[in-house]
């Protein structure tokens, strides 16, 4: 049987191609989305149709309890989850002073808490098991600072902090936690900020292009294969060069 993986936010975007590209590396994929069903059962029935296994499961990641269902879910349908991809998230873009308590709130409990009810869920098994591997997206603006992202900025760097305290603890378990910073990526989260930013992101991105949800899912595939094997604690950057 095939080992199982946990995307969460896998229905668009980069979620969708790392749990695309994880599938063509023999995982069985459980593919979480919060709202765009047809999108996560469209990527099930490809994926399906090329002989992986696959599951689509509704879930929001800020709630403890529903995300603990989708696992038990996973479990019952897939087997135990032995990877966790925590991908769901959310952005904002407006003045701090701007940004209220309750989208404050939200993109604290979607972006950093979703991650940790994610990693609750799936730890027993891990644990129990003594192996498994959780992998945090995380974003180049949780590495430097960004101006009217407050709020976004901050879940993302707690992310980073996730996943650092998160490696030392669970490394005597043989868990291993790495983070992907990815870039500017030509996504749904992209398009929203308008031609203008996207062509000034791409001026400011020494590679001189906007990077692929491809881009981001090669480098989780990397951190989530045998080829990584010493590797925990990390924040690997796939950004173009725009942090250097
Ligand atoms: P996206 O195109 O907006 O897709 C977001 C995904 O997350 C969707 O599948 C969405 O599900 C899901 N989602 C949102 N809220 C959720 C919730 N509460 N519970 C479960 N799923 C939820 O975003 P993206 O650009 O692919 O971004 C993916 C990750 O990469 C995010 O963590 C983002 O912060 C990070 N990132 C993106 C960029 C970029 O330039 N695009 C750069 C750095 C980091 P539905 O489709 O069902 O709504």
């Amino acid at each position: 049987m095939e080992q199982v993986a946990l995307v969460t936010g896998a229905s668009r975007g980069i979620g969708r191609a790392i749990a695309a590209e994880l599938a063509a590396e023999g995982w069985a994929v459980c593919v979480n989305y919060l709202e765009q069903r047809a999108a996560a059962e469209d990527l099930v029935h490809r994926l399906r149709t090329d002989g992986c296994a696959a599951i689509a499961v509704q879930a929001d990641v800020a709630d403890r309890q529903a995300v603990r269902s989708m696992v038990r879910l996973a479990e019952a349908e897939l087997g135990p989850v032995e990877l966790l991809v925590n991908n769901a998230g959310i952005s904002q873009y407006g003045l701090f002073q701007d940004t209220g308590d309750e989208l404050w709130d939200r993109l604290l409990a979607v972006n950093l808490t979703g991650a940790r009810n994610a990693a609750m869920a799936v730890l027993p098994h891990m644990l129990a098991e003594k192996r498994g591997c959780i992998i945090n997206i995380s974003s180049i603006w949780g590495l430097r600072g960004a101006s009217c992202e407050v709020a976004y900025a901050c879940s993302k760097a707690g992310i980073v902090g996730l996943t650092r305290s998160l490696a030392l603890e669970l490394a005597p378990s043989g868990i291993r936690v790495n983070c992907v910073a990815p870039g500017c990526i030509e996504t749904d989260m992209m398009r929203t900020l308008g031609e203008e930013t996207r062509a000034m992101l791409v001026e400011e991105t020494p590679l001189g292009r906007l990077g692929t949800p491809e881009d981001i899912a090669h480098a989780v595939a990397f951190l989530a294969s045998d080829r990584a094997s010493f590797i925990t604690g990390q924040v690997l950057g796939a950004e173009g060069g725009f942090i250097v």
